[in-house]
């Protein structure tokens, strides 16, 4: 049976994360919607409740992330591992430009086709952000 995360553990997330969405960078305040603890490696394929395993996100990129932590890229053969942001730097993986996240990398590739990062309500959103200078 999967066990409840801890308020004090989803808080320790939150402030790990300096309250940013640890896979697009949007801050928890800049959307109307409440974020959401990830599981990196979700229960059913052997992730725990571990801080080390949980991250801070968005309710976009968690409802497109899912259970993923891998996709396919080109072809059936290249699996590709999601970003992760416990093991990896994100921008070694992604740059941004006029609100768009780009990827730098395969890693980077394979996580804005699943996460869906640069959908156009997003892209308008991070533009206004960044006039503002509220992102990334
Ligand atoms: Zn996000």
């Amino acid at each position: 049976m999967r066990q409840a995360i801890p308020e004090r553990i989803q808080l320790a997330v939150a402030q790990r994360a300096n309250f940013r969405c640890e896979y697009c960078h949007i801050h928890s305040d800049d959307l109307f919607l409440s974020f959401e603890i990830d599981h990196i490696i979700a229960i059913k394929h052997g992730g725990t409740n571990a801080i080390e395993n949980l991250a801070y996100a968005c309710p976009h990129c968690n409802q497109h992330k899912g259970a993923d932590f891998a996709t396919l890229l080109n072809d059936f053969s290249n699996i590709v591992v999601l970003y992760n942001p416990r093991i990896h730097n994100w921008i070694e993986h992604f740059d941004i430009s006029d609100g768009e996240i780009i990827a730098k990398t395969p890693i980077g590739q394979a996580s804005i086709k699943i996460f869906k990062f640069n959908e156009p309500d997003l892209l308008i959103l991070r533009k206004l952000l960044f006039e503002l200078g509220r992102y990334p």
